[in-house]
C-alpha cells in the first residue's frame, strides 16, 4: 500500500470549468479512489464551447461532441454522474449565481472531500497562464465549500428542497504552486491516461500529450518515491 497518507471518503465531489480539466489536474487520484469504494461525482461549469481553433466550428455540435467525451472519460474509471451548469467557455465569473449552484451539489452529494482548481493560482509554476475560468470555478467551489454549505441561512430556500446545510472536511485543489499532498497514481496512471484519451477532439497527436502526462507524473513521482504522481493543495476545514 502507498504512504502518502490519502484518506479514503465515502463520497468525493470534483467541480471543474471545463472537459478534461479533470483528467489533467486529478483522474489518477479519482481512479485510485473508486478502486477503494469511494463514490465520485463530477460538476463541470462550462461544455468547452470554445474548445476549437476553427473559427467556423458548429458550436452545437461541439457541445454535444465534449459533452459525450467526458462522460466516457468519467465512466472510464467509474465516476457515477457527470452534471453541466452550461456556463459560457471563456467567461466563467465567480458570481453569486455560480456560489449557488455549487452549493446546492455539496449539500445534495454530502462529499467529505471536494476537489477544484487552486482559485488563487495565476501563473503556474511560471510555466503558463492559469485559464480565468479556472480561477472563477475554483474561487465559486472554495466559497461554496466555506461557508456557504455550511450555514443554513445561506440559501434557505435549499432547506426547503431537504437540503439541509454541509460540512465539507478538505479541499484537495489541483494545478496548485503549493502541493502538500503528493498521491502515489502508480496503480492509475493508465486508467488516467485513459481517461484522458478520450477527449479526442483536443488533441491532434494524443500520443505527444499521453507521453507529456506521463513525464510530468512520473517526475513528480520521483521525487516522493512513486512510480507516477499527481499533486494537490490539500486543505483540512474541519477535524
Ligand atoms: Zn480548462
Amino acid at each position: 500500500m502507498p504512504d502518502d497518507k490519502l484518506p479514503t471518503p465515502e463520497r468525493v465531489l470534483v467541480v471543474a470549468a471545463h472537459p478534461d480539466d479533470i483528467e489533467f489536474g486529478a483522474a489518477g487520484t479519482i481512479a485510485r479512489w473508486i478502486d477503494a469504494g469511494t463514490r465520485v461525482r463530477y460538476l463541470i461549469a462550462t461544455r468547452g464551447d470554445k474548445g476549437s481553433d476553427d473559427p467556423d466550428a458548429d458550436i452545437a455540435a461541439l457541445v454535444e461532441l465534449r459533452d459525450r467525451e467526458q462522460r466516457a472519460a468519467a465512466a472510464e474509471i467509474g465516476v457515477e454522474a457527470v452534471d453541466f451548469l452550461d456556463e459560457p467557455d471563456g467567461q466563467v465569473v465567480a458570481s453569486l449565481e455560480l456560489r449557488e449552484r455549487a452549493t446546492r451539489a455539496i449539500r445534495a452529494f454530502r462529499p467529505e472531500i471536494v476537489m477544484t482548481h487552486d482559485p488563487t493560482v495565476l501563473f503556474v509554476n511560471n510555466e503558463w497562464v492559469n485559464h480565468p475560468d479556472h480561477r472563477a470555478v475554483g474561487q465559486a467551489t472554495v466559497d461554496a465549500v466555506f461557508p456557504t454549505a455550511r450555514d443554513p441561512l445561506n440559501f434557505r430556500d435549499h432547506l426547503e428542497a431537504g437540503l439541509g446545510p454541509w460540512k465539507v472536511a478538505e479541499l484537495f485543489l489541483w494545478s496548485t504552486n503549493e502541493a502538500n499532498q503528493i498521491v502515489d497514481i502508480g496503480a492509475t496512471l493508465d486508467a488516467k491516461v485513459a481517461a484522458l484519451g478520450h477527449h479526442a477532439s483536443q488533441f491532434r497527436a494524443f500520443d505527444d500529450i499521453a507521453r507529456w502526462v506521463r513525464r510530468r507524473s512520473e517526475e513528480l513521482g520521483e521525487r516522493a518515491g512513486y512510480r507516477a504522481a499527481e499533486g494537490f493543495r490539500r486543505v483540512t476545514l474541519a477535524r
